[in-house]
C-alpha cells in the first residue's frame, strides 16, 4: 500500500506516455518554442509495462493514460493492451483527434470511459484555444464514441472572457446525449499566461447554469475530483473540477508519472522522483516511490491556498501542464 502521512491511500497512478502533442492549447503549453522530450529519454514500453507492474503490486487499482497527447505515441496500441492486463481499471485522457483508430483496441482493452477534452463548441474559437483545425474531427469523435456505448466524459477547461459565455451550451448538449461534462477551473502551469482574474469559479459557474436550468447535486464517491450535477431530464451530466477556489486534496489517492519517468506526488508538487534512471539500473524503485509520497504536501503541492488573489503564478514552481501529464 503506498500511503502518505496524511493517510491517503494512493491507488490511482497517471501516467503520460509522451508530453509531445498534434494541437498547442495555449493555456496547457509554454508560450515560448517549446522542445519536445526526444524518445530515448521517454519511458520505453517495457519500462511503463515494469513501473506500472510496480505500483500494482503496491496497491494501485486504477491507471490513466494522459500526456501530451497519449494517442500519438506509435506503440500507444500495445501499451493500452499491455496495461489491460493488469487487474486496474484502466482508462484515458485525450484530445480526440485520432480516438476512431483505436476503437477496436479500446473494446479489446476493456477500456470503457474516455475523457474528452473540448473546449468550445464553435470551431473557430477551437482554432484560437488549441492553434489547429480539430474540432470537427474532436465532434465526429465523441459522438462516435458514443454511438460504441464509451461512457464519455468531456472535458472544459472554463476561461473569463473566452469560453464562459458557453457554458450553458455545453449543459444543453447533455440534454439529449449521454455526455457527462466536467467544467474545469483554469489552473497556473509554467508559461500558460494564467492570473486570477481568468478563472471561472465553481460558485460562478453555478451561477451561470442555475440562471437556465433547474439543477440537482448527484452524490460525490470518496475520491471524486468533481462535484457532479444534473438537470432533472437530462440524458447527461455535468461536473465541477474546482481544484482553483475549493481544492479536494482531503481525498487525494492521485500519483503521477511523467513520461520521462519522474513520479509527482502532486500536480502542483515542486519536487520530482526520478525513477527512470534507478529502473534502468536495477536499483530499488519501490523505496524511491514510497519517499516521494510521504513527502507529499497536504494541499496543492504546499504552493499556494485557494484564495485565488494571493495566487501569484510565476511564484509557483512546476513544470508546463504538457510536461506532467494532466
Ligand atoms: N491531450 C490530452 C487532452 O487534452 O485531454 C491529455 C493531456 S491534457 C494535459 C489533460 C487535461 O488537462 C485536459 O483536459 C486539459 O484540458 C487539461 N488542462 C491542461 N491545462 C490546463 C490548465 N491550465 N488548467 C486546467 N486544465 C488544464
Ligand atoms: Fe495537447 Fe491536451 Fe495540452 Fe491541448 S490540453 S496541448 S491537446 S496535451
Amino acid at each position: 500500500m503506498i500511503e502518505d502521512s496524511f493517510g491517503r491511500i494512493h491507488d490511482y497512478l497517471r501516467i503520460s506516455l509522451t508530453d509531445n502533442c498534434n494541437m498547442r492549447c495555449f493555456y496547457c503549453m509554454p508560450e515560448e518554442d517549446y522542445d519536445f522530450t526526444p524518445a530515448s529519454r521517454l519511458m520505453q514500453t517495457h519500462e511503463i509495462e515494469g513501473l506500472a507492474k510496480l505500483f500494482v503490486e503496491n496497491g494501485v487499482n486504477k491507471i490513466r493514460l494522459t500526456g501530451g497527447e497519449p494517442l500519438i505515441r506509435k506503440d500507444a496500441d500495445k501499451i493500452i493492451l499491455s496495461l489491460s492486463q493488469l487487474p486496474v481499471s484502466l482508462t484515458l485522457t485525450t484530445n480526440g483527434v485520432r480516438l476512431n483508430h483505436f476503437i477496436n483496441i479500446l473494446k479489446e482493452s476493456r477500456v470503457h470511459s474516455l475523457n474528452i477534452s473540448l473546449d468550445t463548441l464553435q470551431k473557430e474559437k477551437f482554432q484560437l484555444l488549441s492553434r489547429r483545425d480539430y474540432f470537427q474531427q474532436v465532434y465526429e469523435n465523441i459522438t462516435l464514441m458514443l454511438q460504441h456505448d464509451f461512457h464519455v466524459k468531456v472535458n472544459m477547461v472554463v476561461m473569463k472572457g473566452l469560453n464562459d459565455d458557453e457554458i450553458n451550451d455545453f449543459v444543453e448538449w447533455t440534454k439529449d446525449q449521454p455526455i457527462h461534462v466536467r467544467f474545469i477551473e483554469f489552473m497556473p502551469f509554467s508559461g500558460n499566461k494564467w492570473s486570477s482574474n481568468k478563472v471561472f469559479t465553481l460558485q460562478q459557474i453555478l451561477e451561470v447554469v442555475s440562471r437556465k436550468f433547474d439543477i440537482l447535486r448527484l452524490q460525490d464517491k470518496k475520491h471524486d475530483t468533481a462535484k457532479k450535477f444534473t438537470v432533472p431530464g437530462h440524458a447527461g451530466t455535468f461536473a465541477i473540477i474546482s481544484t482553483m477556489s475549493a481544492p479536494f486534496c482531503e481525498g487525494c489517492n492521485r500519483i503521477r508519472l511523467t513520461a520521462d519517468g519522474k513520479i509527482k506526488n502532486c500536480l502542483f508538487s515542486k519536487e520530482e522522483t526520478d525513477l527512470l534512471t534507478p529502473y534502468r539500473n536495477g536499483e530499488d524503485v519501490m523505496s524511491l516511490i514510497h519517499k516521494s509520497i510521504k513527502n507529499k504536501a497536504k494541499e496543492l503541492g504546499g504552493q499556494f491556498t485557494n484564495v485565488l488573489e494571493n495566487v501569484h503564478a510565476e511564484q509557483i514552481l512546476n513544470r508546463s501542464m504538457i510536461t506532467i501529464g494532466g
